[in-house]
């Protein structure tokens, strides 16, 4: 009987998560936002907000799991990718707990951990569209790693949406403002950017802000659009996107089950827009579509105590509190960078 504390820290949420022999049993966060439209993400000033939630966060999870802290035996924490600055509060809080209870540190690589938190709902191997703040992939297993089969080429889809956001006025996450309101929206044409595998959102940003300014500005006569119709287009066009280059992974290498992860899966139009491609495959290969629920989509600690049980269970980037000095961050790990030595 193993219990697992897992860490997360790469970017917004500090979140701690309890896991007990492969069940959720605690899965506690706090986010980092903005109200007005003004604020973005500033590095230092997220880790200052994690290090002020830290202990409150800690609490509150051992006793959501019902648990003293001395019944810890693994402690997770989230590795990397992320923000140099919240991964150094993550490290320093996992490392600073194993020393004071002498149990073992798991480092774990944050991409990778929303994938296998998909055991938790049944994909055994499924075909990841990951859509979150930082990274959008299409992830899939093949001979030992987690290999990328599509990416964006530049920005991550959430934190476009969340610049869209921020330069409409509508703060930050935008994710959810835009969902609520493109649902009163119509289309407008906004370019398409899928180049092979790959997608790239830049371009399409410009194009969505220079629409808003025209708006702002009311300096052309001929616009027959307003923010809903932008919000909707901008979701119908960039979330076809990310279902047409995960069919064609799914194609490819032939897996049988689709699986969603990261904060923008929450959005129910890219859900069901992902549930309708998987449905329309019957003719070819049944897929199984799964989508964790929201508290597990989303950046928490409970993903990070889920693969850091596995990856103990099978010594997989496992040190003792006593060789503590040799983990550090890995700002920038790939997801193809982790060796998959547990499967
Ligand atoms: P993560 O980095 O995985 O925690 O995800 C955070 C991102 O998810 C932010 O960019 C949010 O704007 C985005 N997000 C959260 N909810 C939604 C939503 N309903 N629709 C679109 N994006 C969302
Ligand atoms: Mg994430």
């Amino acid at each position: 009987m193993a219990i697992i504390l897992g860490i997360e820290s790469t970017a917004h949420t500090f979140g701690i998560g309890v896991v007990k022999n492969g069940k959720v049993i605690a899965n506690v966060k706090d986010a980092f936002s903005t109200s007005d439209g003004e604020g973005g993400m500033i590095p230092i000033e997220v880790a200052k907000h994690h290090v002020t939630v830290k202990d409150e966060i800690y609490l509150r999870a051992l006793e959501e799991a019902k648990i003293s802290e001395n019944k810890i035996d693994v402690i997770a924490f989230s590795q990397g990718p992320g923000l140099a600055p919240c991964l150094l509060e993550g490290m320093k809080f996992a490392k600073d707990l194993s020393l004071k209870l002498k149990k073992p540190l798991v480092g774990v690589n944050h991409c990778v951990a929303h994938l296998e938190i998909g055991r938790s709902v049944g994909a055994k191997d499924p075909v990841m569209l990951y859509a979150s703040g930082a990274n959008t992939q299409v992830i899939a297993y093949a001979s030992g790693k987690y290999r990328v089969f599509g990416e964006t080429l530049d920005v991550g889809v959430g934190n476009f949406i969340d610049t869209f956001a921020r330069y409409v006025g509508l703060g930050f996450p935008g994710g959810p403002k835009i969902e609520k309101i493109a649902r009163d929206g119509k289309y407008v044409e906004i370019p398409y950017t899928v180049k092979g595998m790959d997608i790239a959102l830049s371009g399409i940003l410009t194009n969505l802000k220079q629409k808003f300014d025209k708006i702002k500005n009311f300096d052309d006569k001929e616009i027959n659009y307003v923010l809903e119709d932008l919000s909707y287009s901008l979701q119908e066009t960039v979330f076809a996107m990310l279902v047409e280059v995960s069919e064609r992974a799914l194609a490819h290498v032939g897996k049988k089950e689709f699986l969603l992860g990261g904060g923008v899966a929450c959005n129910s139009r890219l859900q069901e827009m992902c549930k309708k491609m998987c449905d329309s495959r019957k003719d070819f290969e049944r897929v199984k579509y799964f989508c964790p629920e929201r508290s597990l989509l989303v950046d928490n600690g409970a993903m990070i105590a889920f693969l850091g049980e596995i990856m103990f269970e099978k010594k997989a980037n496992v040190f003792s509190y006593n060789g503590l000095d040799k983990v550090d961050i890995l700002p920038k790990q790939r997801t193809d960078d982790v060796e998959v030595i547990w499967r």
